[in-house]
């Protein structure tokens, strides 16, 4: 029997795309392997139209924000569970130019939008350092990675299109017209792979720029903020009166382990920026597949068009992923041509180089 797509990966790109096609009729199968770490269950899973610190607009923020609310949304009805949390984004300025620099930013309608009119600076007083007063971001809010991605692989269970294993490149044939795995033909494979996506046999060439992240868990002793507070790092309250707390941003010693010294930023950071005492009660290192012009690598192989690859998420997976999905769900259906920026086609000369 001929299946539409074998997907391999289970992190959020795998995860939204298979679900993406799914309900577009088509026939997937999603190959995880759950035991390696991944980006994604490092990840905060935070989505902010407002970022860095000259708050900025998020690239193509007015596509990709309405539609993650609504897919998520969506998700979450259909399966019952709960992993979608709205919430607004504290930024305490750090200094009186901060405040004036921003203020007038907001006067543009396309920052405004995302802005609160009034923020209650007060309710964070007794927790957070904000002499300055602070800014309140709307529009953003937290996917509980967690619980979405085991929710989605139990959906593909029950269906019979999760198979678990760590899938090897050589073990599969490529055809012109699909490839074949285990004795079934699937139409196109698509590598969701992630961070691992420089170590793909087929997919090795594209130019990622891996960036290591690392969180902490925290547990302040007493904390009456539900919103995330976000100064150059985050403090995000996740459940039981625990906080994450991050990110750090490396380009050297690109591995999955914790560090002393990722510790050590995170609070040092931290300490200026919250008032009450805490406990660390955890610590988790990640690897964001990011790409040298931070744009992800979505479209078909140069030499092999049964193979295609959905990653390159960078920093951001939780916001690109279901807006770029549904565009590639539309070019895979031969409606809709992809964007430029996104397609691999733009680096097609590194392949031909690399051979
Ligand atoms: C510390 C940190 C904080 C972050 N915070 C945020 C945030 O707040 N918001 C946000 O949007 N993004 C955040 N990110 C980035 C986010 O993690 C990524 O954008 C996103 O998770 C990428 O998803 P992915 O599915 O491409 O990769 P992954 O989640 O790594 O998934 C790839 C999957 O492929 C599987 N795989 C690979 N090869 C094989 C194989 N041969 N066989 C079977 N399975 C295979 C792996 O097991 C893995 O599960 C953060 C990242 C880090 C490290």
């Amino acid at each position: 029997m001929i299946a539409d797509y074998l997907i391999i990966g289970q992190g959020v790109a795998g995860s939204v795309l298979a679900w993406t096609l799914d309900r577009r009729g088509k026939r997937v199968v999603l190959v995880g392997s759950s035991g390696r770490p991944s980006a994604s269950l490092a990840a905060a899973g935070i989505f902010n139209p407002l970022t860095g610190k000259k708050l900025v607009r998020t690239w193509k923020a007015d596509q990709l924000f309405p539609f993650l609310h609504r897919f998520y949304g969506e998700i979450e009805q259909s399966l019952g569970i709960r992993f979608l949390h709205r919430t607004n984004i504290y930024r305490p300025y750090r200094s009186i130019e901060e405040q004036n620099t921003y203020l007038a930013q907001t006067s543009d309608p396309s920052i405004a939008q995302f802005v609160l009119e009034k923020t209650e600076d007060d309710r964070y007083g007794p927790y957070i350092h904000n002499p300055y007063g602070g800014l309140e971001v709307t529009g953003s809010g937290w996917v509980d990675l967690p619980v979405f991605l085991p929710a989605v692989r139990a959906y593909f269970t029950e269906k019979e299109q999760y198979v678990e294993a760590e899938f090897d490149y050589g073990q599969m044939e490529i055809r012109d017209d699909g490839v074949v795995w285990q004795g079934r033909q699937y139409r196109k494979l698509i590598c969701c792979d992630g961070p691992y996506g420089g170590q793909n046999p087929l997919f090795g060439w594209l130019p990622f720029n891996p960036v290591k992240g690392q969180t902490l868990d925290i547990l302040p002793e007493t904390y009456g903020v539900d919103r995330i507070i976000n100064q150059g790092i985050f403090i995000m309250p996740v459940d039981s009166g625990i906080c994450r707390v991050g990110a750090t941003y490396t380009w050297h010693d690109i591995n999955w382990q914790t560090t002393e010294d990722g510790r050590e930023f995170i609070e040092q950071k931290l300490r200026s920026l919250l008032k009450v005492p805490y406990r660390v009660v955890g610590q988790r290192a990640g690897i964001r597949p990011a790409t040298k012009d931070r744009r992800p690598f979505i479209g078909l192989h140069p030499a092999h068009p049964a193979v295609a690859i959905f990653g390159g998420l960078g920093t951001k997976g939780v916001s690109l992923a279901p807006y770029f999905a549904d565009r590639f769900a539309e070019f895979l259906e031969g409606r809709k041509e992809l964007e430029e920026e996104v397609n691999i086609e733009r680096v097609f000369s590194l392949y031909y180089k690399s051979k």
